[in-house]
């Protein structure tokens, strides 16, 4: 039993989430898959790490069903081009689905502290009693 992962979206709803022209137009020039090292998709979850300019990555993630979105860039644009970028990498069906508890485990405990929204979703442990 497992949930299944949203289907995904149109580059139409994808061009739609981005804030202004600018970030619709550099989100479709991120959406090659040389651009992203980790990509993946589970259930609502996408996430990858995007190479820019900077030495590190920009670790991206995104959860479908707000939709919300986090990015280690310091872009102020909201989404920024890179989760835009991501989201045309998984519509045109080119993020790998991580059905699996594996790679998720590697994106939370993996380089870098930018933590996906999962985990911040997920608060704490809840009490042990
Ligand atoms: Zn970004």
């Amino acid at each position: 039993m497992s949930s299944p992962t949203i289907a995904p979206w149109s580059a139409d709803q994808v061009t739609a989430l981005a804030p202004d022209k600018q970030v619709a137009t550099a989100g479709l020039k991120l959406a090659s898959p040389a651009t992203w090292s980790d990509a993946g998709v589970h259930e609502a979850l996408v996430w990858g790490s995007a190479s820019g300019s900077g030495k590190k990555p920009y670790r991206v993630c995104v959860d479908l069903s707000g939709p919300a979105f986090t990015c280690s860039c310091p872009s102020r644009k909201f989404p920024c081009k890179h989760a835009v970028g991501l989201l045309h990498l998984w519509s045109r069906g080119q993020v790998a689905d991580r059905g699996t508890g594996r790679l998720r485990r590697r994106v939370a405990g993996g380089p870098g502290q930018a933590s996906p929204a999962e985990g911040r979703a997920a608060g704490g442990r809840g009490p042990a009693r």
